[in-house]
C-alpha cells in the first residue's frame, strides 16, 4: 500500500515523503478512501494509529480541488478538539501537509487572546480547528460563520463528552449546513457518542482499528 492509491496531487505526495510517510496505517488505508468519497465517517481508533492524518489529508484534498476566487475566504472544514494542547498538535499536522497547497488555517482555543485570534479570521480561512467552548464564544460574538462548513470533524469525542463538552459540540452540528460531510473519532463508543452519531451523521462509514 502507497498513498499514491489515493490520487493526492503531487504536492501533498511530495509533503508524504518529505515527512517520510511511506505507507498509510490501517486507519488512513480505510478512512482515506471513504473521506474523499465525502462519506460521513465514524472511526474508533486511539491516539498514535496516525488518525490526524486520516481526516487531515482527505479534506485538504478536497478542498485544495476547489479554492475559491475570492480574497475572502469562507470556513470550509472545521475540526473540533477536547483540550489546547490536541487542538494546536492538528493544527500543526494541518500547516505541515499544506505549505505548497494554497490553504489557510487557524486556531481558536481558549486562553489565548481573543485579539490575535480574530485577526486571523478576519483574513478569512479554508480551515478552522478549535476546542468547543472558545468556538461557541466566538460564534457568539459573530466572529466565526459557520454558513459554509462543508466538513466537520470532531476529534476524540468520548474526551469531548468527559470534559462536559456534549452540549456545546451539539450546539455547534446544529448550527451547520445540514448538507455536509461529518467525521467522529473516538477511543470508546459510550452511549452518549453513539447517540451523537445516530443523531447527526448521515450512513456513516464505521472504521475501527
Ligand atoms: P496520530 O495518531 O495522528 O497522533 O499520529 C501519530 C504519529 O504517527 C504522528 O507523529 C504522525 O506524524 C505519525 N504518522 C501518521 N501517519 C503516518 C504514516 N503513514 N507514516 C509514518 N508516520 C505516520
Amino acid at each position: 500500500l502507497t498513498f499514491d492509491m489515493f490520487g493526492f496531487s503531487q504536492p501533498i505526495l511530495n509533503c508524504l515523503a518529505a515527512l517520510n510517510y511511506s505507507e498509510p496505517t490501517p486507519i488512513q488505508s480505510k478512512a482515506i478512501p471513504a473521506a474523499l468519497e465525502g462519506r460521513d465517517i465514524v472511526g474508533l481508533a486511539q491516539t498514535g494509529t496516525g488518525k490526524t492524518a486520516a481526516f487531515t489529508l482527505p479534506t485538504i484534498a478536497r478542498l485544495a480541488e476547489d479554492i475559491p476566487k475570492t480574497k475572502k475566504r469562507k470556513i470550509r472544514a472545521l475540526i473540533v478538539s477536547p483540550t489546547r494542547e490536541l487542538a494546536a498538535q492538528i493544527h500543526d499536522t494541518v500547516k505541515r501537509f499544506t505549505p505548497k497547497v494554497p490553504l489557510r488555517s487557524a486556531i481558536i482555543v481558549g486562553g489565548v487572546s481573543y485579539h490575535k485570534q480574530k485577526h486571523a479570521l478576519q483574513h478569512g480561512v479554508d480551515i478552522l480547528v478549535g476546542t468547543p467552548g472558545r468556538l461557541i464564544d466566538m460564534i457568539d460574538q459573530g466572529v466565526v460563520d459557520l454558513s459554509e462548513v462543508e466538513t466537520v470533524i470532531l476529534d476524540e469525542a468520548d474526551q469531548m463528552l468527559d470534559i462536559g463538552f456534549l452540549p456545546a459540540i451539539t450546539s455547534i452540528l446544529e448550527l451547520l449546513p445540514k448538507e455536509r460531510q461529518t467525521m467522529l473519532f473516538s477511543a470508546t463508543m459510550p452511549k452518549e457518542i453513539r447517540k451523537l452519531t445516530n443523531n447527526h451523521l448521515t450512513n456513516p462509514v464505521e472504521i475501527s482499528v
